[in-house]
């Protein structure tokens, strides 16, 4: 090999390094999961110039697709969220190293189920942590000689192994950050959140000029249940009541337990008369049907609601205007309660 080739080497080499490093820093300076993803997808097509990245992540025991819907990134372009099945057969090829190669359709057709179009070279990365594969990286290029499998993958080795830790900390860090936000024993959000996230949604709405509909719900006679058949009983009420109200539900419909035995829903562009039709659903659904407590004994189990509303024009989104919309709710839940239970009270 001449000086001028090794030269030209050392140079392309350290060109190539000093992308890595910056792609490398945006990874850390990922704020969420979602921006990382989005990073990793973005930037590599970017930077290598590919003409399709896909990022896969591994869910081998079905926890990850549960609490990736809050991080809000499943659907999202290149990024794909994969069960067990699935991740065994994205990896056959490269159990143990990547695999590079020419594109063939019936070997790749999995790793790119968005578009093929144009591909031919393919460069498939296993993410590896403590020997475990959390996910996959597929690179496709339009140039055949791209992804030559005699090309030393040191580079993309080293990146993939960053990529490997920055996901793999940011999984972490959303589940500490989520496991704040839930109520432990229905899994349902806390009260915590669901304050901050009627906030968020009044912001929102106020630019479409959308209402927000509220509903506040308070198990009837719950004291008498705990009292009758023991506390155990009436976890398992409320656990089944959070599962009643959340079939009840939409995408964009948050429910929280607030505490105790009461229950919040937030319904995003929904007036007072549309907030009351899905309450009376939700009653309907607990009063049809019978409550299984352990020892094979069947309850009745009723609850009572109380619906207010809120629009941009009378109250500016502020924490001020999502207490004032609560304690609406709450007041009507009270008349409710005195009107004999087992009923929704509409706010005046
Ligand atoms: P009302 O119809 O007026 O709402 O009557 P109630 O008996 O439902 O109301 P009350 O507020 O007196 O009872 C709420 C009970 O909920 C009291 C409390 O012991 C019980 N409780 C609160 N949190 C839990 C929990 O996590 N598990 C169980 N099993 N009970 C709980
Ligand atoms: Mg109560
Ligand atoms: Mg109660």
């Amino acid at each position: 090999m001449s000086l001028d080739t090794l030269l030209e080497e050392a140079r392309t080499n350290e060109a190539k390094l000093a992308r890595l490093q910056t792609m490398e820093f945006r990874f850390l300076d990922a704020a969420s999961l979602e921006s990382l993803c989005e990073a990793i997808v973005e930037d590599y097509r970017e930077t290598f110039g590919l003409t399709v990245v896909t990022l896969f992540l591994f869910d081998w025991d079905g926890a990850l697709s549960r609490f990736l819907q809050e991080a809000e990134i499943r659907e999202r372009s290149g990024v794909h969220v994969v069960q067990a099945a699935q991740a065994e057969q994205l990896t056959t090829l490269c159990s143990d190293r990547p695999w590079l190669g020419e594109f063939e359709e019936r070997l790749h057709r999995r790793h790119f189920p968005v578009s093929r179009h144009g591909l031919k070279s393919v460069a498939l990365l296993p993410l590896s942590r403590r020997g475990k594969h959390i996910g996959l990286l597929a690179f496709g290029s339009d140039d055949v000689s791209r992804f030559d499998p005699e090309l030393g993958t040191e580079f993309l080795q080293r990146l993939t192994a960053i990529v490997a830790i920055c996901v793999e900390n940011s999984l972490n860090f959303e589940r500490l950050r989520q496991l704040g936000l839930r109520d432990p024993l229905t899994h349902l959000f806390n009260r915590r959140y669901f304050l901050e996230r009627l906030l968020q949604a009044m912001n929102v709405a106020m630019r479409s000029e959308q209402p927000i509909g509220c509903i506040y719900t308070d198990l009837d006679f719950f004291k008498k249940i705990n009292d009758t058949y023991g506390h155990p009983a009436g976890d398992v009420v409320l656990c089944e009541t959070a599962r009643r109200i959340s079939r009840e539900l939409r995408i964009g419909e948050v429910v929280a337990r607030m505490g105790g035995e009461e229950f919040a829903v937030m319904l995003v562009g929904a007036t007072l008369a549309d907030a009351v039709v899905v309450a009376e659903r939700i009653r309907d659904s607990m009063a049809e049907m019978p409550f299984n407590l352990p020892g094979n004994k069947r309850i009745r189990v009723a609850l009572s609601g109380g619906v207010a509303a809120w629009q941009a024009e009378l109250a500016p989104a502020s924490m001020q205007a999502v207490d004032e919309l609560l304690g609406r709710a709450d007041r009507a839940l009270l008349k409710a309660k005195q009107e004999g239970r087992n009923r929704i009270v509409a706010d005046a």
